[in-house]
């Protein structure tokens, strides 16, 4: 992707974790910023952000980062926004863009707008990509080609900062879309936030099996087993968060797949044949319409190839 004229002086990222330092990565590739600057909670992960270079100095208070950023991008854990919100406000520049990467958008606007003082924008964001990795090391610029980042400001937003933020997520190659956060926390609960807790409820009921061993939940792991360990590998602080912050939508979503889940069990009772044919005909088509837009490959078994075979390297991309 070209260098281009810095959208910002100063980049502020506070987590430099998997997405921040994706992040700090992107900015420093493509030029987005003349100073990039980092704190995080975690004296490893701020070491770590060092030692890599992602930042040009990295801090353990945020207030101190923030002070001289023209755009602030929060990439904590959604629990602890509130509490970072409140303690960088007084010491955010005037004129400064305030922006984010969190799984829920209610929640973020709950806990960051009333910290943050007049003259300083706020323009909520969601890069729906990501790994099941955490931490600086996991990072890499190009997370988020061809994936999209959903903003969700107020009507009253300011439009130039929201323009500035939608300009930053394009150069960091990410499709920008903007959307009302209820409607976005409704979506993502379905498309992410409900997948990623059946995941963490298949692998937990084997796991507790009395009449499978683990080790041949392990052994004989065909590809739907393998395929949610690995989603129910992700982050259990960012995981817990998101649910404790998007509880309605999740608990509407959830209320649906159950009633659904349990029409099926019905179908598999009374032999229903059709009934499954129909619907697994009708999911493949959801499949294909997902590789067709681009947001994931065709190739067989996800293109891992045979565990032999296949060489440690960076995770597959997986939407949040
Ligand atoms: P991560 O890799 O765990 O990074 C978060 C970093 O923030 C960690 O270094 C963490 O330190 C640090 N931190 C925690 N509390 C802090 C505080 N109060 N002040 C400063 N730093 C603090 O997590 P991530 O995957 O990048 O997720 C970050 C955010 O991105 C979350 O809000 C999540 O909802 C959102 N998101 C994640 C994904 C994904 O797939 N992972 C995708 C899109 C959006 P410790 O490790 O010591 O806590």
């Amino acid at each position: 992707m070209p260098a281009q004229q810095p959208l910002f002086e100063t980049l502020a990222v506070i987590g430099i974790g998997l997405i921040g330092s994706s992040i700090a990565r992107a900015a420093r590739e493509y030029g987005l910023a003349r100073q990039i600057v980092a704190a995080d909670a975690s004296e490893p992960h701020r070491r770590q952000a060092t030692e890599l270079g992602l930042a040009d100095a990295v801090y353990g208070d945020a207030a101190e980062a923030v002070k001289d950023a023209d755009l602030v991008m929060l990439c904590v854990p959604l629990g602890a926004y509130a509490a970072v919100a409140a303690h960088i406000g007084p010491a955010l520049k005037p004129g400064a863009i305030v922006s984010d990467v969190g799984s829920c958008k209610q929640s973020v606007i709950r806990d960051v707008s009333p910290h943050l003082p007049a003259g300083c924008t706020f323009v909520p964001g969601h890069p729906v990509a990501g790994t099941e990795h955490s931490g600086p090391a996991a990072g890499f610029a190009a997370l988020f080609h061809g994936r999209w980042c959903i903003l969700t400001p107020e009507p009253e937003t300011e439009a130039a900062a929201v323009e500035k933020v939608r300009a930053f997520w394009a150069a960091c190659g990410s499709k920008v879309e903007q959307m009302e956060p209820h409607h976005h926390d409704l979506v993502l609960a379905i498309t992410s936030h409900v997948p990623h807790l059946i995941a963490y409820n298949i692998v937990g009921t084997a796991d507790d099996l009395e009449t499978v061993t683990e080790s041949e939940v392990i052994k004989y792991s065909a590809g739907g087993f393998r395929d949610f360990t690995r989603i129910a590998a992700s982050d259990p602080t960012m995981w817990r968060d998101v649910f404790l912050n998007n509880r309605e939508a999740v608990l509407e979503m959830l209320g649906r797949f159950t009633e659904d889940l349990i029409a099926l069990q019905r179908a598999i009772r009374w032999g229903e044949g059709d009934a499954l044919f129909d619907l697994f005909t009708r999911t493949r088509t959801i499949r294909r319409a997902i590789i067709d837009a681009g947001q994931e490959t065709n190739a067989p078994d996800f293109g891992r190839g045979s565990a032999a075979t296949v060489a440690p390297g960076p995770a597959a991309p997986k939407t949040d």
